[in-house]
C-alpha cells in the first residue's frame, strides 16, 4: 500500500515538466513549469526534505494549509501539493513578471504613483488576510512581492497603457509619464507563506468564556502579531520611494538597536523631492509603538494612499 502510494505521488509529479529556474529562497528552488494536463505554465517550489528538521517540515505542511486557503486577486493561487521520498512540491499559479524586487533594483527608486500603486495591492492581500483568513504573513519584503507585466504601449508621448478596465492593471499617470522605467508593473502578488502565523481570534475561534483563562501574553502577542506586518509595509514603502531601506547597518547588533528605537530619518537628498503626505503616511507605519501603529484599515484610508482614487474620479 505505502509502494502504491509512493508510485502514485511520483506519477502526479510526471504532470509537470520542470523549467528554468524562477528563484530560490533558503530551503526552496522555485522552478517554471507546465502543466502538461492542462498545458498551462506553473510555478514549482522544490523543497529538499533533508535539510529540513521535523518541525520545519511540519512548516512546509502548514504554509500548504494556509496556501489551500486563499483565493484573493493579490496573493500567488495554489494549485497542487505534491509529497515524495525527497522532495515537497508545492505548485503555484506563474506570476511571470518576477520579484518586485528586481524592479527597484533596475530602476533605483520608484515613482510615488507607482509606488502607490504596488502597495495597495499588497495592502488588500493583507487586509484579506488579517480580516477575513485570520493569518499574519510576517515576511513582507520585495522578494516575496510578484508582478504580472503589462504591456506598454510606445506612443507620441512615450509609452502608454493598453486599454484595460481591470483597476489593479489601470496605470495612473504618473506611470505613464515615466513610461517603461515607471510602469510595466500590472497586478502584484504576495508570495511565500513559509513564515506565516494563523492568528487566534478570541470572539470568533474560541468558545466564549474560556477566554478569562487566556495568558495576558498570549492576548498580547495576539494584539501585536498584525502590527509586524503593518512595520514591514512601512519599510516596503520606504524602500520602494528612495530605493534604500530605512534600517540598515553593516553591524547586526547597531541594525538591531536602530529597529527597536525605531531610528531612522528621511535622507538628503533622495527624500527632498518626496511629499510630506508620503512621508506622514510613511511614518503612520514605521511607529515604535504597534498600538499606535497604522492598522491595515488606517493605511488603506491615508490621504496620501487615497489620492490614487482622487486621481481617477478626476481624469474618469
Ligand atoms: P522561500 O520561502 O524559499 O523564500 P519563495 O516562495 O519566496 O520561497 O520563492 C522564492 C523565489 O522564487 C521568489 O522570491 C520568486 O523569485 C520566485 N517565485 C516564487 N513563487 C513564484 C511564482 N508563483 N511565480 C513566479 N516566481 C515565483
Ligand atoms: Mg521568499
Amino acid at each position: 500500500n505505502e509502494e502504491r502510494k509512493r508510485k502514485q505521488q511520483y506519477a502526479n509529479l510526471d504532470r509537470y515538466a520542470l523549467m528554468e529556474k524562477l528563484g530560490e529562497g533558503a530551503f526552496s528552488v522555485v522552478h517554471k513549469a507546465r502543466d502538461l494536463q492542462t498545458g498551462e505554465l506553473v510555478a514549482v517550489k522544490v523543497i529538499k526534505k533533508f535539510q529540513l528538521d521535523e518541525k520545519q517540515q511540519a512548516a512546509v505542511l502548514k504554509e500548504v494549509t494556509i496556501l489551500r486557503q486563499m483565493d484573493h486577486p493579490n496573493i500567488v493561487k495554489f494549485l497542487n501539493f505534491i509529497e515524495c521520498d525527497e522532495h515537497y512540491y508545492i505548485v503555484q499559479e506563474l506570476v511571470s513578471g518576477g520579484e518586485i524586487f528586481a524592479e527597484i533594483v533596475k530602476f533605483t527608486y520608484l515613482s510615488e504613483d507607482l509606488s502607490r500603486h504596488i502597495i495597495i495591492q499588497v495592502a488588500r492581500a493583507i487586509r484579506y488576510l488579517h480580516e477575513e483568513v485570520g493569518v499574519v504573513h510576517r515576511d513582507i519584503k520585495p522578494e516575496n512581492m510578484l508582478f504580472e507585466p503589462i504591456d506598454l504601449v510606445p506612443s507620441k508621448h512615450g509609452a502608454k497603457l493598453r486599454a484595460s478596465d481591470d483597476p489593479n492593471t489601470k496605470l495612473d499617470e504618473g506611470q505613464m509619464q515615466y513610461g517603461v522605467g515607471g510602469g510595466g508593473i500590472g497586478v502584484v502578488k504576495l508570495a511565500d507563506f513559509g513564515l506565516s502565523k494563523q492568528i487566534w481570534e478570541s470572539n470568533t475561534k474560541t468558545p466564549c468564556g474560556t477566554v478569562g483563562y487566556t495568558a495576558p501574553e498570549i492576548v498580547r502577542d495576539e494584539r501585536y502579531s498584525k502590527e509586524v506586518d503593518m512595520w514591514a509595509i512601512g519599510c516596503v514603502l520606504y524602500t520602494l520611494l528612495c530605493g534604500f531601506p530605512p534600517f540598515y547597518d553593516e553591524r547586526i547588533e547597531t541594525l538591531t538597536e536602530k529597529v527597536a528605537r525605531a531610528q531612522y530619518t528621511f535622507l538628503s537628498p533622495w527624500w527632498d523631492e518626496i511629499s510630506i503626505g508620503a512621508k506622514k503616511c510613511v511614518r503612520n507605519l514605521l511607529t515604535l509603538d504597534p498600538r499606535k501603529r497604522y492598522t491595515i484599515d488606517d493605511f488603506l484610508n491615508d490621504p496620501w494612499i487615497l489620492e490614487f482614487d482622487a486621481k481617477y474620479a478626476a481624469s474618469a
